[in-house]
């Protein structure tokens, strides 16, 4: 039905995150029915909820012609309490990577002076199963250790609240990120 989905250097499977779904939508930018659509947050001018289609946000004709970020540049990086990375790595993961829902506004982990990969919502399950390696970071992000981060850690879902999202860095391999509520 489609071409095979175009490679985001920051998020590595947005269809197992949720951010692109299979959809017999048109896409705003390029017109045509691609058998995807992008779900996440889009910040930009006008109704663009569910307006575009995964190649053009990977060739960032969508972030411009619709003036559109899909992640906002300030949380790339939390504002420096993480990593700095260069301005054209903010304007990648901004205008040229899916985003992803969080409950607060979301926040994209850096670290080793890149970027991380976006590897999903994470809840106590998947933190056991696929991510353990991601806890330590996330209990420094959290505030949280002993009793209080297990009795948080035993809440976490990814489907509910509160949520932790993972990541992973590009050049080290480490798991980080943060979790956050409604
Ligand atoms: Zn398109
Ligand atoms: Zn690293």
């Amino acid at each position: 039905m489609s071409d095979s989905l175009p490679v985001f250097r920051y998020h590595a499977d947005p269809i197992a995150t949720g951010s692109i779904v299979s959809s017999p939508k048109v896409c705003r930018r390029c017109e045509r029915r691609r058998g995807y659509i992008y779900v996440g947050p889009v910040y930009g001018d006008g109704e663009l909820d569910e307006a575009f289609c995964p190649w053009c946000i990977a060739d960032g004709s969508a972030a411009t012609e619709f003036d559109a970020e899909f992640t906002d540049p300030d949380g790339v990086g939390d504002h420096g309490s993480w990593d700095a990375v260069p301005p054209d790595v903010v304007d990648e993961v901004s205008q040229r990577t899916p985003g992803f829902s969080g409950w607060q506004q979301e926040r994209w982990w850096t670290h080793c002076a890149d970027a991380a990969v976006f590897l999903g919502r994470a809840g106590r399950r998947e933190l056991e199963e696929r991510w353990a390696a991601a806890i330590p970071a996330l209990m420094v992000e959290a505030g949280m250790e002993g009793e209080t981060w297990r009795d948080y850690a035993a809440a976490l879902d990814a489907h509910g609240s509160p949520t932790a999202y993972v990541f992973r860095c590009t050049r080290c391999g480490a798991l980080g990120g943060y979790s956050d509520c409604h």
